[in-house]
């Protein structure tokens, strides 16, 4: 089976508008963007397009590269003061010269819609996330993809690959409050074979091109490839798609969590402006 991430991601967005109408006023999403990365500018652009087709507002902030960390720190806090904003994100990466942590930890986390702060990971890594709490965007398409295909992951053998906080640990723990039985390889593993061939469910969120190949991978398994790597002037993912589609179930790549991953990050913006109305 072809895991695509467009019909789970249309449907996801579909919701969202049917629910914004029955706000007074649509969300209103802001993105700050600092540098000039190629592929943050794609990756803005359409989380921008995903926000403006559902109906949402959106406000784009650039930054240049050189900005100083106060510097984002003032916007960040001027867009937790703004009334009209109802969630926001700094896109990542960030240049090296500014903290990340302190920076996601300065949005206010009912603005949080990248899922981020440490309240909301907190709340997650707690069991303690309700149908309220925001969600880091990228593990919770990835469980809301397993559940559209009917991907059973209780009792199962889950193994994550990459550790980030981003992807790596929070998907580990939603597939542990599902209750398969995780194991999560990093690059220090020995031997990532012996644990993938073991796998019914395998998420690979490493950025490294074509690290799981068909032998690594068992019969019926399911694939996710989270992995997005920039070789000459194609996206890779993290798997041999080719090769494994003949004998297990994968996401394309693009194509598979990248739109759940946008789609996520509207249903967050929708759920904020919910939640700060209610
Ligand atoms: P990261 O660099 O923070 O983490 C990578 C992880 O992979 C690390 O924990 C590292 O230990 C592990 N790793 C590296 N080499 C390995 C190896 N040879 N074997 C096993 N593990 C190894 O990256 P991240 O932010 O977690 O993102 C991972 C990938 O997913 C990147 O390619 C990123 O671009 C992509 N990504 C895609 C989406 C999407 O929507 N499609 C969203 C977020 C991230």
């Amino acid at each position: 089976m072809i895991l695509s991430g467009k019909e789970p991601a249309a449907e996801i967005l579909s919701k969202v508008k049917q629910e914004i109408t029955k706000l007074e006023r649509p969300p209103l999403l802001a993105i700050i963007l600092v540098g000039r990365s190629e592929a943050s500018e794609v990756y803005v652009r359409m989380k921008i397009k995903n926000a403006e087709e559902v109906g949402m507002k959106t406000r784009l902030y650039r930054m240049p590269e050189e900005s100083k960390e106060k510097e984002l720190l003032d916007l960040v806090e001027r867009l937790n003061k703004d009334n009209e904003v109802d969630g926001f994100i700094v896109q990542l990466p960030i240049p090296k010269h500014i903290n990340v942590n302190r920076v996601v930890e300065a949005i206010d986390p009912k603005k949080d819609v990248d899922g981020f702060h440490i309240q909301n990971m907190g709340r997650l890594f707690l069991g303690l996330a309700d149908e309220n709490t925001l969600l880091p965007a990228t593990p919770a398409g990835i469980m809301k993809m397993l559940a559209y295909y009917n991907i059973p992951v209780e009792g199962r053998n889950a193994v994550v690959i990459g550790r980030s906080n981003i992807v790596g640990k929070p998907i580990a723990l939603m597939l542990l409050l599902n209750d398969a039985t995780v194991t999560i390889c990093h690059s220090k593993t020995k031997n990532l074979a012996a644990f993938t061939k073991n796998a019914d469910l395998i998420i690979a969120a490493a950025g490294k091109p074509r690290l799981i190949t068909a032998d690594m991978v068992k019969d019926g398994a399911f694939v996710i490839d989270v992995g997005t790597t920039k070789v000459g002037d194609r996206i890779v993912g993290d798997v041999d798609y080719e090769n494994i589609v003949k004998k297990a179930s994968v996401t394309p790549n693009p194509g598979g969590v990248g739109p759940l991953t946008r789609a996520m990050l509207i249903y967050n913006t929708m759920l904020a402006a919910k939640n700060r109305r209610d």
